[in-house]
C-alpha cells in the first residue's frame, strides 16, 4: 500500500485533457493507494462550495468513489481552491487539513504544505494573501451571488497575473531562509509542497541530518505525483499528460 501525493493540477473547463488524466489517474492508483493528498491548487478556481459546475461534480464524484473504496483522502487548500469547505468535504469523504500539517509516515514526520506561505521574498503577494483571506473581505464575498462571485474572482485573477509578469522568476520561488525555518520549528527533515511548479526533490544541509523538500509538479505537460512506500525511497514520478491516454505506454520516470 502506498501514499499519493499530488498537487496543481489547475483542474479547468477549458482543459479536459487535465481532468481526463486525473480520473485515469485515480483508476491507477485506487488498488494500492492507501491515501491521497491533494495539496492544493487542485481547482484553477474555487468561488465557494454551492457552485457545482459539470466538472466540479465529475471529480467530487470520484473522489467520493476513492473513499467509498476504503482509502483515506485528504485536503489542503492552495491560493486559487482556498475557499473549499465543509461541504466539499463532506461530499467528497476528504479530510480537511490545515497548512502546514505535520503527519507521520513510516515513523518520521513530514511537514506538509501548500508553498505560497514560503515565498516570503513576494512580498505583494503576501499582502494580498492576508487580505482576500481576511473576513472582512470573505463574509461579503460569500454572501453574494454565484455570477458575482465568478466576475470578482476574475478581475482578482487578471490583477495577479498582471503583477506576476512584473516579477522575477526568483522572487516567485519559496524563500530557503523559510524552508529552514519552517522544517526547523515543526523539527523534520522532510517538506512536502507544490505551488511553485519547480517539481524537484532537493536534498538539504541543515548541518547534522541530511533533510529533503520535495515540491510536486503542476499538471499543464505531464501528471506529476509524489509516493511513498514503506522501505522505500520516495519516489517523485512523472509522465507526459497524454501519455495517460496512451495505453501502450505506462511506465512513469522518476525524477
Ligand atoms: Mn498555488
Amino acid at each position: 500500500m502506498a501514499v499519493y501525493f499530488i498537487s496543481d493540477l489547475h483542474l479547468e473547463e477549458s482543459r479536459p485533457d487535465i481532468t481526463r488524466a486525473f480520473l485515469q489517474f485515480m483508476d491507477s492508483i485506487q488498488k494500492d493507494a492507501k491515501s491521497l493528498y491533494i495539496l492544493g491548487d487542485f481547482f484553477e478556481s474555487w468561488i465557494g462550495d454551492d457552485e457545482n459546475t459539470d466538472l466540479q461534480l465529475r471529480i467530487k464524484s470520484r473522489l467520493k468513489d476513492f473513499t467509498q473504496g476504503g482509502a483515506s483522502l485528504f485536503f489542503m487548500h492552495g491560493n486559487r481552491d482556498f475557499l473549499i469547505g465543509d461541504v466539499f468535504a463532506r461530499e467528497t469523504g476528504a479530510i480537511l487539513l490545515p497548512d502546514p500539517s505535520l503527519v507521520q509516515f513510516n515513523d518520521k514526520p513530514v511537514l506538509l504544505m501548500h508553498g505560497d506561505s514560503l515565498c516570503t521574498a513576494d512580498t505583494g503577494y503576501m499582502k494580498f494573501r492576508a487580505t482576500i483571506r481576511n473576513p472582512a473581505f470573505l463574509e461579503p464575498f460569500l454572501k453574494r451571488s454565484i455570477e458575482e462571485r465568478k466576475i470578482t474572482a476574475q478581475q482578482l485573477r487578471a490583477m495577479s497575473q498582471a503583477n506576476m509578469q512584473s516579477k522575477s522568476t526568483d522572487i516567485m520561488d519559496v524563500t530557503s531562509e523559510e524552508v529552514i525555518r519552517e522544517m526547523t520549528k515543526h523539527n523534520v527533515l522532510t517538506l512536502i509542497h507544490g505551488h511553485t511548479h519547480r517539481p524537484q526533490t532537493h536534498h538539504l544541509d541543515t548541518g547534522q541530518q541530511k533533510a529533503q523538500r520535495i515540491v510536486l509538479g503542476d499538471w499543464d505537460k505531464n501528471v506529476w505525483y509524489l509516493k511513498v512506500e514503506e522501505d522505500k525511497p520516495d519516489a517523485l514520478m512523472h509522465y507526459a499528460l497524454d501519455q495517460a491516454f496512451d495505453q501502450s505506454v505506462s511506465l512513469p520516470n522518476r525524477s
